[in-house]
């Protein structure tokens, strides 16, 4: 571990405390990860402490398993608003065509369509076309 990874106030962090990997003072504190195999989610809290992984490379956010919610299980309905999403994120806003891949938000709409336009005409047409949706 490097000294400077060690920092329990986060005066060097941002105000978040810092640990190097394994030295996290409680085991109230787990990464995302952990919390899922428990069967458990971060449930909207904000990480309270984060740990260094691979000389610094990484870091990991810690949440309490105290703050923790158990996961919620994969009803009907949630996987048919889920693949709803999913479709919508494949639709391109101006040929309608569904994709195999996610509509880049960069870009706005699909590739093909995007080939061969200017910038500015292109901004036109998703004006245009998120207007007229709306
Ligand atoms: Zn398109």
């Amino acid at each position: 571990m490097r000294a400077s990874d060690l920092d329990p106030t986060g005066e060097h962090h941002g105000g978040l405390p810092t640990y190097p990997w394994r030295w996290a003072p409680s085991p109230d504190l787990m990464t995302r990860r952990q919390l899922r195999k428990a069967g458990l989610r971060p449930g909207g809290q904000a990480p309270c402490a984060q740990v260094v992984c691979r000389n610094g490379a990484r870091f990991g956010y810690l949440y309490r398993r105290s703050l923790a919610l158990p996961v919620r299980p994969m009803t009907p309905a949630r996987w048919q608003a889920h693949q709803r999403m999913m479709l919508a994120r494949r639709t391109c806003v101006l040929c309608r065509t569904v994709g195999e891949y996610c509509i880049p938000k960069s870009i706005g709409c699909c590739l093909d369509c995007a080939d061969g336009l200017a910038l500015a005409e292109l901004e036109q047409l998703l004006q245009l076309a998120t207007t007229a949706a709306a």
